[in-house]
């Protein structure tokens, strides 16, 4: 790739990983948080040749840039960033809606240097403690370019995750949201839900059996990074939980009923789906 000096901003779990694996590989990783332990904590590991002020003036150093933030705060972050890009041949963020964020670029005149990137990596933990090396080896990323950006920075975005063992798949970035709405957001949506359900009617999640605890496992994610995402992404999540809805007042129609073919006709629905998936 040729790259020698990257910037994360954000070491939570998916900046704090990105970190991890590039200082692995021998790049000069610069980094910065808001949260100064979380800073601290990257800088002790070794991991971070340089930390950045909040001026954020030591990006100009950076030929790479990665915003690892929550997606409400990357296009402030970006627009910080903005003075000290002259040097980046490529900026890209790791959020998990990209409209937004790359309509942010294009307004600051950076869209030709911009991809966005979403890694389907991570898991509901959070923050510096939660980063380990590996995260992105074989993991899908999608890679929403910017729709002004040059093809120099769309190769170096997929040289780049590469470098990291992730598999890149261009995506334009509407079609990703619309997309994540349903395949990521409503996932979350509906284990959340779930667990308040549950912690309404007094049941602890220890008391769950193997399925129960599968299921809502994703709703210790961090509400912060999921508030931004969900109303990042409103209007098209507020769609597929209007059908979760729907199927909802349907079972239990048909509970209420006792009615067998409709409750049946419910379970078998979602076996055939399944059955679908040969992953299983
Ligand atoms: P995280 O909470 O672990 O890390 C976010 C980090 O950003 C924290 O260290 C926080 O202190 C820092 N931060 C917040 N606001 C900041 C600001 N204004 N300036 C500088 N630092 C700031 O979250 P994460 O899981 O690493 O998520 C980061 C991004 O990656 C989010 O946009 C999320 O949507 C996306 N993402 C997360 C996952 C996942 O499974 N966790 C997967 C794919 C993408």
């Amino acid at each position: 790739m040729g790259i020698r000096s990257v910037a994360v901003i954000g070491l939570g779990l998916i900046g704090g990983s990105l970190a991890r694996d590039l200082a692995a590989r021998g790049v000069r990783v610069l980094g910065y948080d808001r949260d100064p332990l979380h800073l601290q904590s990257a800088l002790a590991a070794g991991i971070l040749r340089k930390g950045l002020d909040d001026s954020l003036e030591g990006l100009a150093e950076a030929e790479i840039v990665v915003l690892a933030v929550p997606v409400s705060a990357a296009p402030d972050v970006l627009r910080r960033a903005e003075p000290w890009l002259d040097r980046a041949r490529l900026v890209t963020d790791v959020g998990s809606t990209k409209q937004s964020t790359v309509a942010a670029a294009e307004r600051l005149g950076i869209g030709n240097r911009f991809v966005g990137s979403h890694p389907l990596a991570g898991d509901h933990r959070s923050g510096w403690a939660a980063s380990r090396t590996g995260l992105f080896s074989g993991a899908r990323i999608f890679l929403c370019p910017a729709p002004s950006a040059h093809e120099e920075a769309v190769v170096l975005a997929r040289d780049f995750w590469r470098s990291v063992g992730a598999i890149p798949e261009p995506l334009d970035a509407d079609t990703h949201d619309r997309r994540l709405a349903w395949t990521s957001h409503l996932p979350q949506a509906v284990s959340t839900t779930l667990a308040l359900v549950l912690a309404d009617a007094g049941i602890e999640r220890s008391q769950l059996g193997a399925a129960g605890r599968e299921m809502t496992r994703v709703a210790g994610s961090s509400p912060e990074m999921w508030t931004a995402i969900a109303l990042d992404n409103a209007a098209v999540l507020a769609d597929a939980v209007a059908a979760v809805e729907s199927r909802l007042r349907a079972f239990r129609r048909a509970l209420g009923s006792s009615d067998a073919a409709g409750v049946h006709e419910c379970f078998a629905g979602g076996q055939q789906w399944a059955a679908r998936d040969r992953a299983d």
